[in-house]
């Protein structure tokens, strides 16, 4: 018997789930939700381990190191295990070729149909997902009105407002929020940077880990720095440059373009606190969620109290459209729009 250590920093919410689900309770469909970088990958990766772990062990979560399942698990061999990184396209229209990161709604079927080799379990892992077709949409409603014994699958997306309602009801659905600065310290200092400088890129990670490995690998803050300073610009009335958003490149796809307009809010709201909170208080003593901003931030021109909270509720409101299927050039246009100064 074992209860293998089964560590995932932050998501809380999904560990106490599984941690006092009865095995036999699994649904078929799990929907994890949350910002990129914030652990959905990780939890859904070690989840599927937990599962496929052919040691005994009393509930749903845990593995151990040495069962023949989890050393095929490690080496990325395991033929139970379907895991699709990036976003995925899948029912790409016939005749166009596939990328390596698309599969066909066929290949999806194939996938979810097949039963497990070596155990009784299947497990299926897929990042953001666009339906290019009503036939792969088809695909995944048939599969959960039919499972194959053992068979789960589970979705990560930043983006859960772009599912059909139709499938995204299908799911079991669990949020993962951003994480805490020093989590996100902690899961750096684990891999080997030193305590000091994760501490400086948890600081400016927004909760994302991603971001703050981005930070740490070239120093590329751009994205920050953009958003900061498409935020000065828009409150000014100025016309703020959209560019380090992405939104005309080619290569990037629709769900990744959906994520750096949600970053943008993100950090919109975080600037909106801090010019908030420099107008209030404006002394040094007051803890800004970005103090490297402090000076920037300082300088906008200053608006009522009671302008500002209407402006955070009205960029809380615009975050939830970011993750719907509303277009990301809409969402930066609207709040464009609403932070600029009424004339
Ligand atoms: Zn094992």
């Amino acid at each position: 018997m074992i209860m293998g250590t089964f560590d995932v920093v932050g998501a809380r919410e999904a560990t106490r789930v599984f941690a006092t689900l009865d095995p036999a309770r699994l649904a078929h469909g799990y929907l994890f939700t949350g910002p990129t970088g914030v652990g959905k990958k990780t939890f859904a990766r070690r989840l599927a381990r937990a599962l496929l772990c052919e040691t005994p062990k009393p509930g749903v979560l845990g593995y151990c190191e040495t069962c023949p399942s989890c050393r095929i698990f490690v080496a990325r061999t395991h033929p139970d295990y379907v895991e699709s990184v990036g976003t995925i396209k899948i029912g790409k229209e016939s005749g166009s070729a596939l990328h390596d990161e698309e599969l066909s709604a066929r290949d999806l079927v194939r996938e979810l149909g097949l039963r497990g080799y070596r155990s009784a379990r299947r497990i299926v892992v897929l990042g953001d997902v666009a339906f290019a077709t009503h036939e792969a949409a088809n695909a995944l409603l048939k599969f959960f009105e039919e499972p194959p014994a053992g068979a789960v699958i589970i979705l990560t997306t930043s983006s859960p407002g772009t599912l059909l309602e139709t499938i995204r009801s299908r799911f079991v659905e669990l949020a993962f929020p951003p994480l805490a600065n020093p989590d996100v310290a902690l899961v750096l200092e684990r891999e080997g940077v030193d305590p000091e400088r994760a501490r400086l890129a948890a600081t400016a990670s927004l909760g994302s880990i991603t971001r703050a490995r981005a930070v740490l690998d070239d120093g590329d803050d751009s994205a920050r720095n953009g958003a900061f300073d498409w935020f000065a610009r828009a409150v000014r009335g100025e016309p703020p440059d959209p560019g380090f958003l992405q939104l005309d490149d080619r290569n990037l796809s629709g769900a990744e373009k959906r994520a750096n307009v949600g970053e943008l809010v993100e950090f919109s709201r975080v600037a909106l606190r801090d010019w908030a909170t420099l107008g209030l208080a404006g002394g040094d003593a007051v803890p800004l969620l970005a103090p490297d901003q402090r000076d920037r931030l300082g300088k906008l021109p200053a608006r009522s109290t009671p302008a500002l909270l209407a402006l955070m509720a009205a960029v809380g409101e615009i975050g939830r459209l970011a993750r719907s299927n509303v277009s990301p050039g809409l969402v930066v246009d609207h709040l464009r729009m609403t932070l600029a100064p009424v004339e």
